[in-house]
């Protein structure tokens, strides 16, 4: 099956990032096979045709940290006392709504946020999942939810100590990287854990034994809050990116989520190991947690990418956000905009590839075909050196009109593709109510 896409302005990424006036790209199968000018790239006469004539054709966008759980957090009631901090915050909200989730609450709510990906052009999420009251087969649900929706994913279950549970969730990401080992399709698995304060030094070493020997990465929270340094300097005498060092948790194929209150040391430490780093500006501010020192991991040559933390699936703002909180941080009008353009248009794809093998975030010829088109009629000439410019202030607050993962067509015409998003939404308000009143207060 070949889809050719036509006419629209097409935006390449990539190394040599390109802006092709009258553009097309060929998909066959699940990958990209020819793209360039329209009168230049190969039309099979069998391709389904789809033109995009007054839309950007881009590649689709990555979120390197997601918690699809966390849609039935929207409406729940609030605490009587408000939250004072960022502990009080995963105590009176997260560890409560993630402990009373079933298999079908994980399967319902990994769909909705799987459909505001499509939606919002974001084709490839890395999911980090909590739910201690579930967790065998949990990533299961989350995998059917993301192959029924079409959507990339990489998985993993955050393990914690916090319930006494630590060895279950082990069980659980070696369960799930057992039976992923030999299978390449959408969906892939990594290691999990919740973060250092929440994890006890066995929990640490068995975790990083089953990365070793599944030869993957783990994916975890850092010094999200100030707490979880105090936590690790009291119990380990360490910092916490020094503990995590100690043990073997970093690594090239490590993924470590905020990093907002790591210090000089601790960043040498994530440069020296390879580990990536993701900034999830929107929910540091959403949590009062404050701003990572994103700019200057960058300047250490630190991989820097880009997540939403659960806060939404919507890429393209999130950058924008980025840009905003760390050039307003910096209180320099000069910075910000290119770094965050770089962490999610290059660095999350590098990041994304190193992982997982995963070949996305570009169009290039055998790249998977992933790939979103935007509707946008340029108001300013738009061309290579200029296009981050129409990104952060023009097609951020655009529509997506096309949404295609793995070379299959999720949403054209800005309508969903066997989706019914109508029965999932009211399936999941179902859930969420029963959920709610199995909440304490
Ligand atoms: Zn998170």
């Amino acid at each position: 099956m070949a889809i050719l896409i036509k006419n629209g302005i097409l935006i390449t990424l990539g190394e040599e990032n390109q802006v092709i006036e009258n553009g097309a790209v060929l998909i066959e199968g699940n990958e990209i096979k020819d793209f360039g000018p329209v009168d230049r790239v190969r039309k099979p006469t069998d391709a389904e045709e789809i033109d995009a004539s007054g839309k950007v054709i881009m590649p689709g966008l990555i979120c390197l940290h997601h918690h699809l759980y966390s849609t039935f957090s929207r409406g729940m009631r609030a605490p009587k006392k408000p939250a004072r901090n960022f502990i009080e915050i995963l105590e009176k909200i997260w560890w409560k709504l993630d402990r009373a989730l079933t298999a079908e609450d994980i399967y319902y709510s990994s769909l909705i946020p799987l459909i505001e990906c499509v939606r919002k052009g974001t084709t490839t999420i890395f999911d980090h999942h909590e739910s201690q009251s579930c967790q065998l087969g949990s990533l299961d649900e989350i995998q059917k939810a993301a192959e029924k929706i079409g959507i990339r994913a990489c998985l993993c279950l955050g393990t914690s100590d916090r319930y006494g549970k630590g060895k279950e969730g082990i069980e659980e990401n070696e369960r799930f990287l057992q039976k992923m080992r030999n299978q390449k399709g959408l969906v892939a698995g990594m290691v999990g854990l919740h973060a250092s304060f929440t994890v006890g030094d066995e929990t640490l070493d068995r975790s990083v034994e089953i990365a070793q020997k599944y030869n993957c990465g783990i994916h975890l929270h850092i010094a999200e809050e100030r707490a979880d340094e105090d936590d690790s300097l009291r119990k380990y005498g360490l910092m916490v990116v020094e503990r995590l060092k100690e043990h073997g948790v970093l690594g090239e194929k490590s993924i470590a989520g905020h990093c907002v209150n790591i210090d000089e040391n601790e960043q040498d430490i994530l440069k020296e190991t390879g580990t990536s780093v993701v900034n999830n500006p929107e929910s540091n501010m959403n949590n009062a947690v404050g701003c990572a020192d994103v700019l200057g991991m960058m300047r250490k040559g630190i991989l820097v990418g880009l997540g939403t933390d659960g806060m939404s699936s919507d890429m393209l703002s999130q950058m924008r956000f980025a840009y905003l909180i760390h050039r307003h941080t910096a209180q320099d009008p000069r910075v910000g905009f290119s770094q965050a353009a770089e962490m999610l248009l290059k660095n999350n794809p590098q990041i994304a590839e190193r992982v997982t093998g995963f070949k996305v975030g570009r169009i290039e010829k055998d790249c998977l075909a992933d790939i979103i088109l935007i509707d946008y009629l340029p108001p300013t000439q738009l061309n290579t050196d200029n296009f981050l410019g129409h990104l952060v202030f023009g097609l951020v607050n655009s529509v997506v009109d096309a949404t295609i993962c793995n070379g299959k067509i999720l949403m054209k015409n800005k309508r969903l593709v066997g989706i019914d998003e109508e029965r999932i939404t009211q399936k999941s308000r179902e859930l969420a109510s029963k959920l709610w009143e199995r909440l304490s207060y």
